[in-house]
């Protein structure tokens, strides 16, 4: 069983204190696949994050393209929800400016029917979200880095699945939250108690 989530000790992050039982750092085999950091493109994405991740200076999306930068991505393909046209205009203005190539696709591309193809009736939004098509599309772009940009939740999971590119999420989806899901978090033992731990009949 892994439970870091519930470890409170970590020290697998070299802090000194004894790994507890079951650790999977502790009981664990890692050569091989460190080894795997060694690999062409895995090296330099990891040592790009890792330098990042320790530069406290920079925003997310001036992160991700310091990422894209160091990592000698050119075309950025950005994946994007229509609900969040307006800021992905913005996001492939601010890429563009700083000299990346752009590809970007909405989830509403192909207007697949919901009716159709998943069988569901609904008036109100009768095309359904196309995560497929979008990394397909992508993938024909030749995209270097491709950037999610609030899909769904699962859309996103597919757009991942058939991206060829490495994916990186720059914006999650959060309808209640402002597209924050931390925000909950941070609520989840007084506003949002109710929500994410309802009372157990
Ligand atoms: S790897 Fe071990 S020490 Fe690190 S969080 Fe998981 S259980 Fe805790």
């Amino acid at each position: 069983m892994l439970f870091c989530a519930k470890c409170q000790v970590h020290a697998c992050s070299g802090n000194g204190k004894p790994f507890p039982k079951g650790c999977p750092t502790a009981e664990g085999n890692f050569e091989e696949l460190h080894s795997r950091y060694l690999e062409k493109g895995n090296l330099e994405m990891a040592t790009v994050s890792g330098y990042l991740s320790t530069d406290y200076t920079n925003t997310r999306i001036e992160e991700t393209m310091k990422f894209a930068e160091g990592c000698g991505f050119k075309k950025i393909g950005l994946a994007f929800c229509i609900a969040l046209s307006e800021e992905a205009a913005v996001i492939e203005r601010i890429f563009s400016y700083n000299g990346f190539e752009t590809e970007s696709v909405i989830c509403k591309i192909g207007s697949p029917s919901k009716k159709e193809i998943l069988g569901i009736e609904n008036d109100k939004a009768p095309i359904m979200c196309n995560p497929i098509a979008q990394a397909e599309y992508l993938n024909k772009a030749k995209t270097d880095l491709n950037v999610v940009v609030g899909l769904c939740v699962g859309h996103d999971t597919l757009f991942i699945k058939y991206s060829q590119a490495p994916v990186s999420v720059l914006v999650v989806k959060d309808r209640v939250l402002a597209h924050n899901p931390l925000g909950g978090v941070y609520m989840c033992d007084n506003f949002m108690k109710n929500r994410f731990f309802p009372e157990k009949k």
